[in-house]
């Protein structure tokens, strides 16, 4: 992210997002390069204006298209969990706000992510960009990865799935991890870790959550 102008991020806002820090902190999130993310970005810019004073609170909070910005919880979990490294190249899957994704470019992974709602897509661009962030997005069917730039170290998925599309454990490299909600669309999800040692996928559960479902292009929210 380049050096924003004081009157993007002014004390107050500075102020509320190390308190949001230090939230995160008492709930249990240890990993350093995950608070320090959270600490630098400006989560005020990615929520409606009408939200802005909410934006450092632990919610989730209503974007355009009926759909979430993740609470920071799931955000600074689910990156936790993905153990990004720098340099690794990461799949993202619901660009959504494009919040968790500026999260992964923070953590220095080159990052890959795909959004379903054209809407969604090109406010992500636009502003991921005017933040300075070089990142590929692209407008499309997640379900589908990106073939292109496979294979990918790591893989996330910011939409509740029943299963995981079986065509992303292809574009998964060896020893690579993907994180997803996985369970009913409509009830909770188990956040859940697979990695790939010599070709097969091992599988690990964690916490419960609720996220907004994996759709099918032209299936409406
Ligand atoms: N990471 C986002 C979370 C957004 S909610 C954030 O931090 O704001 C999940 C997103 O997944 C929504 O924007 C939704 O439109 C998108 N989505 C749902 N199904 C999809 C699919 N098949 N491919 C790509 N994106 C999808």
């Amino acid at each position: 992210m380049k050096r924003l102008p004081l009157e993007w991020d002014p004390p107050r806002y500075q102020g509320q997002r190390r308190q949001l820090v230090e939230s995160l902190i008492q709930k249990g999130i240890q990993d350093p390069a995950v608070l320090a993310a959270i600490g630098r970005v400006p989560r005020h810019l990615f929520v409606e204006p009408t939200f802005i004073e909410h934006a450092y609170e632990d919610k989730a909070l209503p974007i355009a298209c009926g759909q979430t910005i993740s609470q920071p919880f799931t955000v600074a979990y689910q990156t936790s969990l993905l153990e990004v490294a720098p340099r690794q190249r990461v799949l993202e899957i619901g660009t959504g706000s494009g919040y968790q994704t500026a999260i992964l470019c923070e953590l220095g992974a080159e990052v890959y992510s795909v959004e379903l709602e054209r809407e969604l897509y090109e406010r992500a661009r636009a502003l991921l960009e005017g933040l300075g962030y070089v990142v590929y997005l692209r407008w499309g069917d997640g379900r589908l990865g990106w073939p292109t730039y496979a294979p990918f170290d790591r893989i996330l998925l910011t939409a509740a799935a029943e299963s995981v599309p079986p065509g992303l454990f292809d574009q998964l490299a060896e020893g690579g991890r993907l994180v997803a909600p996985i369970g009913r669309p409509d009830g909770t999800q188990q956040m859940t870790v697979y990695s790939k040692r010599n070709g097969q996928i091992h599988r690990e559960t964690k916490g419960y959550f609720r996220f907004v479902p994996l759709r099918k292009w032209g299936e409406p929210a």
